[in-house]
C-alpha cells in the first residue's frame, strides 16, 4: 500500500484539538488514513454491532437510518443491527448488502420519553452480558432520529469512545450543561470536566460498553431512590462516567451533526446528522 508518509514537524490540522491530554485521539476528517486504518482491522476480522432503540413511534425513522447506514456505515465490514423496539410489526423488510444482518429484539416500553431514553442503559447492559459478548467484537450505541450522510468507519472504533455534542464544543467549562446538583450521582463540579459529551452516540468493545452502561444504569436508579432524575437523562450520567473514565477516543461533531447549527467552518464533514421531529407528536 502506498501513501505519503507522517510528517513529526507538520500535523495535518491545526484548527481543531486533534489529541486530549490523556493522549486520546479526536477524530477529524484528515487527520487519520482511513486505508491504513482499514487494513490493520481487517487482519483482526472485526465484528461491529450497531444498536438503536425504536420504541413507540420512534419506529417511522427505523427505514431511513438502516438504509443510510448501508450508504454509509462501516462498508465493507461485518455488522449487525440491533433494533430494539415494542412494535416488532412495524420494522420494515430490509434487503441488506453481505456481511449484514439485522437483529429485531423487544425491548420494554415506558410512558415518560426520558424514561424510555434512559432504560436503554439497562437494556444494552443486560445484552452486552448475554448475547452482544458472543456476537460482535465493538458496539456502537446511537439514536434512531437520525441519518447517515458520509462514511463512518473503523476510524471511530476504540476501547471506550465518546462523541464531541454538536452544541457544546469549544464552550467554556461553566456553560457544559452537566447535573449541578450535589446530591445526583451525575453531579459534576463547576471547576472539572474535559467535553460535554452527547447521550446519542457512544460505544466500544463490548465489556467497556457493559462497564458504561451498567454505572449509568445504577447510577439512574441510586439517584430514582431520591426522587432525583439527572438534568438531561442518560446523558448526565454517561457524562459523569466519562469524566472519571476518560475515552480513548472521541468523535468529533462530525460524527453527530444537527443542521440547525449550521456549518462550522472546521466541519469538513455531516456523516451523521439529526432527522427533524416534531417532539410533542413524536414523543407522545
Ligand atoms: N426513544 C424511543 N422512543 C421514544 C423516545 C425515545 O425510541 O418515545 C429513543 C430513540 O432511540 C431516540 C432516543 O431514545 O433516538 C433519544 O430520544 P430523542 O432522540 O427524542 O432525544 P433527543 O435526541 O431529541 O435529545
Ligand atoms: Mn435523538
Amino acid at each position: 500500500m502506498l501513501y505519503e508518509k507522517p510528517d513529526a514537524l507538520k500535523p495535518p490540522r491545526t484548527d481543531i484539538l486533534m489529541m486530549t491530554p490523556w493522549f486520546a485521539p479526536i477524530v477529524w476528517n484528515g487527520t487519520y488514513n482511513i486505508d491504513v486504518l482499514t487494513a490493520q482491522f481487517q487482519q483482526r476480522d472485526l465484528r461491529i454491532g450497531l444498536t438503536v432503540f425504536a420504541i413507540k413511534k420512534y419506529t417511522v425513522f427505523v427505514q431511513t437510518f438502516i438504509e443510510t447506514a448501508e450508504k454509509y456505515f462501516m462498508v465493507g465490514h461485518k455488522v449487525t443491527y440491533y433494533v430494539f423496539t415494542d412494535r416488532v410489526s412495524d420494522i420494515p423488510i430490509m434487503e441488506l448488502a453481505e456481511g449484514r444482518r439485522l437483529m429485531v429484539l423487544r425491548a420494554p416500553t415506558y410512558q415518560r420519553w426520558q424514561e424510555v431514553s434512559m432504560r436503554r442503559m439497562e437494556i444494552l447492559r443486560d445484552y452486552s452480558r448475554q448475547r452482544f459478548t458472543d456476537e460482535v467484537d465493538y458496539l456502537v450505541c446511537v439514536d434512531v432520529d437520525m441519518r447517515f450522510n458520509d462514511e463512518v468507519g473503523v476510524e471511530i472504533l476504540s476501547d471506550r469512545f465518546g462523541t464531541l455534542h454538536p452544541g457544546m464544543y469549544g464552550v467554556p467549562r461553566k456553560i457544559y450543561t452537566y447535573e449541578r446538583n450535589p446530591q445526583s450521582e451525575a453531579f459534576i463540579p463547576l471547576d472539572e470536566g474535559d467535553f460535554y459529551y452527547a447521550g446519542g452516540y457512544f460505544g466500544g468493545n463490548v465489556e467497556e460498553v457493559y462497564k458504561l452502561t451498567s454505572f449509568c444504569h445504577n447510577a439512574m436508579m441510586a439517584d430514582k431512590a431520591k426522587n432525583i432524575e439527572a438534568i438531561w437523562h442518560d446523558e448526565s450520567y454517561l457524562n459523569k462516567y466519562f469524566l472519571y473514565h476518560k475515552p480513548t477516543k472521541i468523535l468529533s461533531p462530525e460524527y453527530l451533526w444537527d443542521d440547525s447549527f449550521g456549518i462550522p467552518k472546521f466541519l469538513k464533514r455531516r456523516r451523521f446528522v439529526t432527522v427533524p421531529k416534531k417532539h410533542n407528536e413524536i414523543r407522545n
